[in-house]
């Protein structure tokens, strides 16, 4: 029976616990989201939103958690086609030896357009809504991750060397700037520009990728003291620490997105916190290519804000930004001998809302709020590993697993249901992946 007095929405999902990672952090216990079209209208109890909403999509999470989808801040997804291809390397001679020669190789958008379908399969299936990318081709990225129905920050990657994409710099600026326009005002994508790093961008590149994050005010995403050979260089050329050049280029402001920051020092850590620079913090990369540990306990108390990227799956081997927390926060603890540093609430907001904010994206997602766009994921709680339950942060962060998410929503649309990707065949992308795989392997 309609009720006229009962406002209609597209959805109304319901669980155990709403973990909203608003500014108060406030859990609902048996909470409710309602959904229209692509926005959140109300998070509250459950009696509350049942009361005043009728939905003809009711998703009953039993025993379920529903929190905002998690934000994986950098990764080069389309690498997923060389996942496993070279490991077990120190980093300069697995990209020197194995991966720019593998892309030289076989990047192309047909390559980027398929192994984009795989990589947000992967993502989404884990519980990432948005992802923030650096690489080449993006608009094969941006038409695959649109169709696929995830949200992602785009980066198109700027070399001082040619590269398959581009010859030269002017070419690579180009390329950035027809994607830029072409996909600025998206409601998904949204285009960014990515200076590879400051040992294979030199000034001028540096310079001018500002110039043109400001004029489309755009995030600007680099790869920043990843390792000390890194540092060493860049002293070697500028005469400054890496964060001291970037600096001393007038580069650094709150639009930054810094993956890595490993081998800074205490008044680089500063400048960091001065100019507002966001960190993407890529924990199980940097244990897998022993690049050592980036400061984030140190960075947290300065005011920073860490975030969580998987960096490609070539080096991770996965983009599993759940695996990442539950690392990134043991690792930090036993590096500071303080087991209370990341605890578990400021890991999730690390993932989530502050992951958001680093991107250019706090106002439209990275908590449950009135307004916000309804990106938002489930984690069934009736699993053996997750009884009992005394603590949602601490369950979410320590003990489930990428394979516990249940349902995934970006935008206002159900992407994932029952741990099924609703919007493209998955046996297809499975198939094609394997096909590609072959090809890689056979000419090898
Ligand atoms: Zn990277």
């Amino acid at each position: 029976m309609f009720d006229s007095k009962m406002i209609p929405v597209d959805y109304i999902i319901s669980g155990d616990y709403v973990l909203t990672m608003d500014e108060n952090h406030s859990v609902i216990r048996n909470g409710a989201v309602a959904i229209k079209n692509t926005e959140i209208v109300e998070v509250n109890l459950s009696d509350e939103i049942f009361k005043k909403y009728t939905s003809e999509h009711v998703l009953k999470e039993k025993d379920g958690v529903i929190l905002p989808g998690l934000i994986n801040t950098h990764t080069h997804a389309a690498m997923v086609y060389f996942r496993g291809l070279a490991d077990d390397l120190p980093l300069h001679e697995w990209l020197n030896s194995h991966i720019w020669p593998a892309e030289n190789k076989w990047l192309s958008p047909e390559f980027i357009s398929d192994a984009i379908e795989l990589a947000c399969l992967e993502m989404l299936k884990g519980g990432v809504t948005t992802y923030c990318d650096m690489y080449f081709y993006e608009d094969a990225a941006g038409k695959t991750a649109k169709k696929i129905g995830m949200r992602a920050v785009l980066g198109v990657g700027i070399l001082d060397f040619p590269s398959k994409s581009a010859s030269t710099t002017d070419e690579y600026f180009a390329n950035a700037e027809s994607f830029i326009k072409d996909w600025k005002g998206d409601e998904l994508i949204t285009p960014c520009i990515a200076p590879h790093a400051l040992y294979t961008c030199g000034p001028d590149s540096l310079k001018r990728a500002k110039v043109v994050a400001e004029k489309y005010d755009i995030p600007l995403h680099i790869h920043l003291s990843e390792t000390e050979w890194e540092v060493r260089e860049v002293i070697a050329r500028y005469n400054r620490r890496p964060v001291e050049y970037l600096e001393s280029l007038g580069f650094l402001d709150e639009r930054v997105l810094a993956a890595h920051c490993i081998w800074v020092e205490d008044n680089e850590i500063e400048l960091l916190a001065k100019r507002k620079v966001g960190i993407s913090h890529c924990m199980e990369s940097n244990l897998k290519l022993a690049s050592g540990f980036a400061p984030v306990a140190t960075m947290l108390m300065e005011g920073i804000k860490v975030t969580f990227g998987t960096d490609g799956a070539a080096s991770n081997n996965d983009l599993n930004i759940l695996s990442e927390m539950s690392t990134t926060a043991k690792v930090h603890k036993a590096l500071s001998n303080n087991p209370t540093v990341l605890n578990a609430k400021t890991v999730l907001l690390m993932a989530t809302r502050w992951g958001a904010e680093v991107l250019g994206l706090g106002n439209t997602v990275g908590s449950l709020e009135k307004g916000k766009k309804a990106d938002l994921i489930t984690i069934g709680l009736n699993k053996p590993h997750l009884i009992p339950m005394y603590d949602i942060y601490s369950h979410i962060v320590y003990a489930a697993m990428a394979s516990d998410v249940q349902k995934v929503m970006v935008n206002g649309k159900l992407v994932i249901n029952d741990r099924e990707l609703l919007t493209a065949d998955e046996s297809g992308i499975l198939s094609k992946a394997r096909m590609w795989s072959e090809r890689i392997k056979n000419s090898r």
